[in-house]
C-alpha cells in the first residue's frame, strides 16, 4: 500500500517498533506493571529533559499542558511577559488572557529570534510580572530561540518560567535545568516520534511553590494540585488523576528507549543532516530560505516562494503528485512560506529524495528544464 509521507512539523511517521507498540494488547492504567512502566517512562524524560524536577505525562495536546502550567502558578489579574515572533506565541497569549492573566507582548519580527535584550527591557518595564511563557522552536516560522540567554535572566529576576517546548524537544539540546526553566512542555508526537495523546511537563521546585501558594480555585484536571495530590497519595498503584491513553504509553516507553539507547547526539545529527540536504537542494532549485541559517532550527525549513511558483499549488502537487505531504505558512506567512519538517521517517534518506525530487517534477511539468536530480547535491549523512 502506497501511503502519503508526512514531512511535516507534527504529527510524524514513526518506525515499526513504535508501531507495534501501539498495537500491544490493552492493559489498565494502575497496578504494578503499569507503575513499573510509569516511572520508567518518567525517569527516561528525566534523562531527555536534564533535569531533577518532577516530570507529569498528561492526556491530552501540548497547549493542555502549557494551559495547566499558566493556569496552575497562576492567579487571575497577575502579570505574565509573552514576547511574540510567530503564531504559537499568539497561542500562549490568548491562553493567557483566557486564564485573565495580564499580558505583556513584546513584538519582535516574525521570522527573528527572540532576543535577551527585549525580555530584559519587559520585565525592567513590569517589575509586577509574575511569570515568563516563551517558545523555544517557533514551529510557524522555524526560528529556533536561543532560551540560554533568555529564561535564566528571567529566572534570575524572580520570574516562574513556562517554555513551550512542544517541537524541539527531542531534537535540540534543552537543559531544562541549567537553563532555569520552572515548567517545561512538550508532547510525544513531535520529536519524541509517537502519535498523538500524551503531553509531559516538568515542574521544578519553585513551580511547585507557585502552585501552592496560589489562593484561586483553576477547575480540576488542569491544576497541577490535583496531579501532585494523585502523585502523592496514590502513586505506588494509580499515579494519575484520570484514565491514561496505555497503548500510547507503551509506544512512548518504546520511542525513549530507542532515542536513548541510538544516543541524542545522534538524533540531533540526523536531524540537522536532513535539514542540511533539503536546504541545499532548494537553494540548488533557487528557493531562498525564509530564516537566516543562524537561528533557523534544524527540526523544521521554511522557504520563500520564487518568481512563478504558487506555494497552494506547490504543496497540493507534492501531495497528489508525489505522495508527499508539507506544511503551508500560517496565517499572514499563508502563500508566502512552506515548510518542510525534519523529524519522524522524515529525516530519512527516502523521504528526503522523495521531497526533492517532487519539487524538481513540479518544475518540469510547469515547463522549467530542471535537469533530473538537480536538488540532489548534499544527500551525504542522511540516515536510512
Ligand atoms: C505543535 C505545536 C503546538 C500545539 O500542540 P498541540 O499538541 O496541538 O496542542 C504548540 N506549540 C508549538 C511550538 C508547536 O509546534
Amino acid at each position: 500500500m502506497s501511503r502519503t509521507k508526512l514531512l511535516i512539523p507534527g504529527p510524524v511517521d514513526f518506525g515499526e517498533t513504535v508501531r507495534m507498540a501501539m498495537a500491544s494488547p490493552s492493559r489498565p492504567h494502575y497496578g504494578r506493571d503499569w507503575i513499573r512502566l510509569y516511572t520508567e517512562t518518567q525517569e527516561m524524560l528525566k534523562r531527555l529533559f536534564q533535569t531533577k524536577s518532577d516530570i507529569l505525562i498528561m492526556a491530552g495536546p501540548g497547549t493542555m499542558a502549557l494551559e495547566a502550567a499558566m493556569a496552575s502558578a497562576t492567579e487571575p489579574g497577575e502579570t505574565i511577559i509573552i514576547p511574540d515572533n510567530g503564531f504559537f506565541a499568539r497561542r500562549l497569549v490568548t491562553v493567557a488572557e483566557g486564564l485573565q492573566l495580564k499580558t505583556v507582548v513584546p513584538q519582535v519580527e516574525e521570522g527573528k529570534p527572540i532576543t535577551a535584550e527585549v525580555v530584559r527591557e519587559a520585565i525592567e518595564a513590569h517589575p509586577e510580572a509574575k511569570a515568563l511563557a516563551i517558545v523555544h522552536h517557533e514551529t510557524s516560522t522555524t526560528v529556533l530561540n536561543p532560551l540560554e540567554t533568555i529564561t535564566p535572566l528571567a529566572k534570575e529576576a524572580g520570574l516562574i518560567t513556562i517554555v513551550d517546548a512542544v517541537s524541539s524537544m527531542g531534537g535540540v539540546p534543552l537543559p531544562v535545568d541549567a537553563w532555569g526553566i520552572d515548567f517545561c512542555v512538550t508532547v510525544a508526537n513531535k520529536a519524541l516520534e509517537i502519535p498523538p495523546a500524551l503531553a509531559i511537563l516538568s515542574v521544578s521546585p519553585d513551580g511547585w511553590k507557585a502552585i501552592e501558594a496560589r489562593q484561586a480555585a483553576r477547575g480540576w484536571y488542569l491544576d497541577l494540585k490535583t496531579w501532585k495530590w494523585y502523585a502523592e497519595n496514590w502513586g505506588n498503584w494509580h499515579p494519575t488523576p484520570v484514565t491514561m491513553p496505555t497503548s500510547n504509553m507503551v509506544a512512548l516507553h518504546t520511542s525513549l528507549m530507542q532515542l536513548l539507547d541510538e544516543g541524542v547526539e545522534r538524533r540531533y545529527a540526523a536531524y540537522a543532516a536532513a535539514a542540511h540536504a533539503v536546504r541545499a537542494g532548494l537553494e540548488a532549485l533557487g528557493f531562498p530560505p525564509f530564516v537566516e541559517e543562524a537561528y533557523a532550527s534544524p527540526l523544521t525549513t521554511a522557504f520563500l516562494m520564487r518568481p512563478g511558483v504558487d506555494a497552494d499549488e506547490l504543496q497540493r502537487e507534492l501531495k497528489e503528485q508525489s505522495g508527499v505531504m508539507i506544511s503551508g505558512g500560517i496565517a499572514e506567512l499563508h502563500g508566502k512560506i512552506l515548510r518542510v519538517g525534519h523529524i519522524g521517517l522524515a529525516r530519512k534518506r527516502d523521504y528526503v529524495v522523495a521531497f526533492l525530487l517532487g519539487v524538481e517534477d513540479f518544475l518540469r511539468r510547469h515547463g522549467e528544464d530542471v535537469p533530473y536530480g538537480a536538488s540532489l547535491v548534499a544527500l551525504e549523512g542522511l540516515e536510512l
